[in-house]
């Protein structure tokens, strides 16, 4: 008994406390997370109320459908996302998809339409060769395994590597993406719903092109699952 419960101790990946079997986060840490109470039906964008669209989603409907964030990017969402892409800190980024997956899991409960596959966003070539490993890729992986769904990662590719989108109007973003993606030769998406996979949705530009270029191809649906959703400049 004694053994059974110090083998499976385990200790909150955030605060070093003792967290439940099973768990890598304690109650305490888990429950002063971010969570995305308030957002547009349709982009996540955090709002006070739940059951909106935004402003930007009425005026310029999206061509995906839905983006499924569990939380805001405010701290220590933020930091636990940097420490996972760019200090490679791998179970922190398994520690968020496993709670991604988790909220997924609920939403198709609730009535989300299940996608087909999982497509990882993928990568600036340069940037992977700096980084060694697409986070995308990584959390598309992690949310398959737990929810059972596949990943096609090759489908979408980045055909032009494009300057950083960091600190960039939404304006400037979309401008910038113009021609930076493609679906692999003879990919069918034809009639498919996807959701595509990304750690952050900031402006919504990356998606927004990924998804216009997948119904163009025929996709029926594009849903986009990420991590963190940021709040509009200056909220
Ligand atoms: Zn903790
Ligand atoms: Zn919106």
């Amino acid at each position: 008994m004694v053994y059974n419960w110090l083998f499976n101790e385990q200790s909150c990946l955030l605060c070093d406390g003792p967290a439940e079997v099973g768990a890598s986060l304690c109650t305490g840490c888990e429950s002063e997370l971010p969570w995305l109470t308030g957002q547009c039906a349709v982009c996540a964008l955090p709002l006070p109320t739940s059951g909106l669209v935004c402003g930007a989603c009425l005026k310029r409907p999206p061509a995906f459908e839905r983006v499924e964030a569990p939380w805001r990017f405010a701290f220590p969402v933020d930091t636990l996302i940097h420490r996972f892409k760019h200090q490679a800190r791998w179970p922190l980024g398994r520690l968020m998809a496993e709670c991604q997956a988790r909220h997924l899991a609920h939403a198709f409960d609730e009535g989300l339409p299940v996608p087909q596959a999982l497509l990882p966003v993928p990568l600036a070539t340069r940037r992977l060769r700096q980084r060694g490993f697409n986070q995308a890729g990584l959390l598309a992986d992690w949310l398959s395994k737990a929810l059972g769904i596949p990943v096609r990662p090759g489908l979408l590719r980045r055909v032009q590597d494009t300057p950083a989108q960091q600190g960039l109007d939404a304006r400037a973003r979309r401008r910038n993406l113009r021609g930076a993606f493609a679906l692999a030769e003879g990919a069918d998406v034809y009639g498919q719903h996807l959701a595509l996979v990304d750690d952050v949705v900031t402006t919504g530009a990356t998606a927004e092109a990924l998804a216009r270029l997948l119904r163009r191809a025929g996709a029926a649906r594009v849903d986009v699952y990420c991590l963190a959703r940021t709040p509009r400049p200056g909220d």
